[in-house]
This record gives C-alpha cells, structure tokens and sequence, in this order.
C-alpha cells in the first residue's frame, strides 16, 4: 500500500470513526438525556412588569438554552405559595427554584439583607462587581447553604427614589414624628431620626396616604410609583433612594435540584440568570427615565432632592444602623466588612470615573 492510498484510508477510517463516534454519543445523548421539569415561584403579582414578566423571560430562556430539557412552570406570588413564602418553599424543595429578594428573609437570615441593598451601599454597578468579581457571591452561597439554597443575581432595580411625601423634608429634625411607610434597615433609620415608621401591605398605601394616616412612603421608581397613583395623593416625589441604591433580585434554587443537573443545564440556567440580571437592570433604567418625563409635565408634583445635610445626616445614622445589625451574628459581620472593605475601594476608583463623569455629562 504506498502512502497516498493509506493517508485516504486512514482519512476513510478516520471518518468513519468519527461518524461512528457522533452516531454513538448522540444515540448515547438521547437515551440519558433526561428531561427535568421544575415548578418556580415568585414574590410579585401575576404580570407584574418588569419583575414577574422578566422572570418568565427567564424561564423561556432556559427552555430555548437547553433544547427543552429543563423546562420551568412559573407561579406568580400567592398563586402556589404566598409572596413571602418563596424562600421556604425552595429551601425545603417543594418547588425546585424562585424568584424574590433577600432582604425579606432578614428574620430568617440577618445576613441576607446585604445581597440585596443596605442604605448607602453599593449601586448596581458595585453590586455586581461585588458578586461576579469580588467575594459577594461566594458569601451568599456560604449564607445560603445553611437552607439549601444556591443564590444567584437576578435582576437590580438600579437606585431607588427616596419616596412621595406631603411634608417638606428641609433638615433631619423634619423627621421628628413623620408617618412613613418605609421597610427594611431604612426604616430602622427613619425611626432613628425620630419618624413613624408603618409597614403597610401594597394595596393600603395609597389610601393611608390621601387620608393622612400616613405622610410619606417610599415605592420602588417613577415607572412603578405612577402605577401606583401616589401622585395624586402627594405633593414632594424625593431622590435619591439612599435607603436602596441598587436592590438584587435573587434566583434561588433548591440546592438538591440544582446538584442533579447535567453540568451543561446548570452552566444555562447560570447563563439565563446572568441574563436576566443585565435585562432588568436595564428596562427599569430605561422605563424609569420615560416615567419620570411623564411625572415632569405633572405640574401638582415637585420633584426634588434631598439636601446634602439631610444625605449626610441619614448616611450617619445608617452607619450606626448597620454597624449595630451586623453585630447581630458572625456570618453578619463576615458579610459586611467584606461588603464595606469592597465599597471603600470601588469608591476611591468611582469617584475619579463615575462621579466625575455624571456631574459633567449631566
Ligand atoms: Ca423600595
């Protein structure tokens, strides 16, 4: 046999092999290729935009990234579980992943507030440095653990508006006594400062606030506030929301569920989440920015900024705040001096970039 005709040989065999080998694994492929249904539940209303219809972008998502082989049903809040009991069900595998943000399971898991937003914490841009490239997400994994739960980012509201308020907010005594619907570490500093703090359920804020039961509340952003109507019922819209500068969403999966994953359906279901973290951040900066045009031609409401006394004032207290909450436990402290060593080194590098740059470009 001279040479050429063993190269084409080899090259006949070669192939051939090659063919055989694609027969056999994709033969191989289908009969282990299991299909994996999972249940999702969410903290928001059915259709709730941009939040339960980003979530069921996500799940399609992992549909199309998997070729059908992890298909996931989502179930709007209270539809299977409760809003609030998302992370109940996922940790004791009752459904195999949801959708919600960690702050509401402070009581549960003090250290859980720091994956969401504290008050003057890092903004969606630190958030996320924090998470992908800093020790954010290998901390929230480590809390999470203890549920068996595995965390993922999913989602950031960008930061917050500081609320609707029918009292002038001049200096930090004008605290003193002000009925405000504020939750989380926030409300622990405006009661602080000497105000009221209220935890009302979505469905009475507006009313409390057109009867005067309350004087304030804080929302999420122009785009869900109007929804709300609060313009109609109050006079001062606020920014910022120092309180919540750049609020995570959580994907949380049941860790069992997610450990049976064929490592390529686990890397989509990571690659989805990731997705979906950058589009929501997204379309609520885009539809806030539309919201807030439309609140602009509104001439009844004043939108204003807090003085830097009153920021200054606030951020003061929500040092003392913080530093007293992650006294709380080890994990806590772990979690927030690796979370405020981050924020001083972002800071020193975003004044010089971010800020410099906002305050001329805008
Ligand atoms: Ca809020």
């Amino acid at each position: 046999m001279d040479r050429r005709s063993l190269i084409k040989k080899g090259a006949v065999a070669a192939g051939a092999l090659i063919a055989a080998k694609s027969a056999g694994s994709t033969t191989r492929a289908y009969a282990g290729e299991k299909k994996f249904r999972w249940r999702m539940v969410t903290s928001w209303p059915p259709a709730f935009p941009i939040l339960q219809t980003g979530v069921e972008r996500f799940a399609k998502r992992v549909g199309e990234l998997t070729g059908g082989r992890l298909t996931i049903q989502v179930y709007a809040g209270g539809e299977l579980v409760p809003a609030l009991g998302v992370f109940d069900a996922v940790s004791s595998g009752s459904v195999q992943c949801g959708h919600s943000a960690a702050y509401y399971w402070a009581g549960k898991c003090n250290a859980a507030q720091w994956f969401t937003s504290i008050p003057f914490g890092l903004d969606a841009q630190g958030m996320n440095a924090w998470f992908y490239f800093g020790n954010g997400l290998k901390l929230w994994e480590e809390v999470y653990s203890n549920f068996n739960l595995v965390p993922r980012p999913a989602g950031n509201t960008g930061v917050q508006m500081g609320g609707w308020f029918n009292k002038k907010i001049e200096k930090m005594s004008d605290f003193k006594g002000l009925k405000m619907r504020i939750p989380g570490i926030g409300g622990k500093v405006i009661s602080k400062a000497g105000g009221a703090v209220t935890l009302l359920p979505a469905g009475e804020i507006y009313t409390s606030l057109e009867r005067g039961v309350i004087d304030a509340t804080e929302w999420i952003g122009p785009f869900h506030d109007i929804r709300m109507g609060f313009y109609k019922v109050a006079k001062y819209y606020y920014g910022p929301g120092w309180h919540e500068p750049g609020s995570t969403l959580e994907l949380i999966i049941n860790k069992k569920a997610y450990d049976e994953l064929p490592k390529e359906i686990k890397a989509a279901v990571d690659t989805a989440a990731a997705e979906l973290n950058v589009q929501m951040l997204s379309e609520f900066e885009t539809k806030n920015a539309m919201a807030l045009k439309d609140l602009q031609k509104n001439k009844k409401i004043k939108i204003l900024r807090f003085p830097d006394n009153v920021l200054e004032g606030l951020r003061r207290l929500s040092e003392e705040t913080i530093a007293e909450i992650a006294k709380k436990d080890a994990m806590s402290k772990k979690v927030n001096d690796d979370f405020q060593g981050f924020k001083k080194q972002l800071s020193a590098w975003n004044r010089l970039t971010e800020k410099a740059y906002y305050d001329f470009m805008l």
